[in-house]
């Protein structure tokens, strides 16, 4: 596996693979890298002649300075599963060089973005944007691979291609859980061991939405899961939001073949998690 630690070096590579008419497959992360990460890999490492990954805690996402800090940094760990996920190339840059006192460009999303991530996290998609267009380019990618966790980003994503009119296919990919239904997420480590146990309560309220969706509107599916979190003293519920699974907006309603997916931040131990629950 090559690592990149600069534009130019992966520039010049991917510029040759070009020439050899080799497809590229990337997978962007912030690293801390885990199984849900390795999900991506094992697609983009099959569909692909060159699979690209990118470790970049990307500041300008970072509407919390707090929580950019806290990030977990894991580089060196990180290199040895990229490397047994049969990684070609690993992007390591510095915010110096993927930025260089340039400044960023401003990125809108119209409705996509005046929703749930959107409104709570201001400046956080347009960040998201500058990142992986930036990526997007240096990488010559042909896929790119997303994880459903990040359900929003992947409509952002999306979005951006379309208003960028790049020529890169979107590959969203399924959640991956733990055993006990805790979505992976890098920000698991910086739970409790307590905090650890009750988290897949988050997945249990959701899955128990959804059996009842053949029985209840779609407010009552909102109320319900509201409600469960009420009662559990441990969570600190932020959103969860019913939307139509391409526009984002929110539904009361559905109509015939609209699909439907739950959205949902919740904070437990201080700490942020995200998870999702489709119903259509
Ligand atoms: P991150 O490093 O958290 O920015 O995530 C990098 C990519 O991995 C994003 O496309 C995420 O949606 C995806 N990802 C993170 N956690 C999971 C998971 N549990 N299952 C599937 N994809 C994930």
């Amino acid at each position: 596996m090559k690592i990149c630690r600069t534009v130019q070096e992966l520039t010049s590579i991917t510029e040759q693979l070009k020439q050899e008419n080799k497809t590229i497959g990337l997978v962007p992360t912030m690293g801390a890298l885990h199984e849900g990460h390795k999900s991506l890999f094992v697609r983009a490492r099959k569909e692909n002649d060159i699979f690209i990954s990118s470790v970049f805690v990307n500041p300008i996402q970072f509407n919390n300075k707090e929580d950019f800090e806290k990030y977990p940094r894991t580089e060196e760990q990180d290199i040895k599963i990229l490397e047994e996920c049969a990684c070609d190339i690993a992007f390591i840059p510095t915010a110096e060089d993927v930025y260089g006192g340039q400044t960023p460009e401003t990125f809108t999303f119209g409705q996509l973005e005046q929703v749930m991530e959107g409104v709570q996290r201001p400046g956080h998609f347009s960040g998201v944007a500058n990142i992986v267009s930036r990526l997007f380019i240096w990488s010559k990618a042909d896929k790119a691979y997303f994880g459903e966790k990040d359900y929003q980003q992947i409509a952002i994503i999306k979005d951006m291609v379309r208003q960028k009119s790049f020529k890169i296919e979107i590959v969203p990919c399924p959640i991956f859980r733990d055993e006990d239904g805790l979505a992976t997420s890098s920000r698991n480590v910086r739970l409790s061991a307590e905090a650890r146990k009750i988290a897949p309560k988050i997945h249990q309220i959701l899955l128990e939405s959804y059996r009842q969706k053949d029985f209840l509107s779609i407010s009552q599916i909102k109320a319900f899961v509201e409600d469960e979190f009420k009662h559990n003293k441990n969570f600190v519920l932020e959103y969860f939001t019913i939307v139509d699974d391409k526009t984002l907006q929110p539904v009361s309603q559905r109509e015939e073949n609209q699909g439907i997916v739950g959205c949902i931040a919740v904070w437990l131990d201080g700490v942020r998690l995200i998870d999702i629950q489709r119903y259509w």
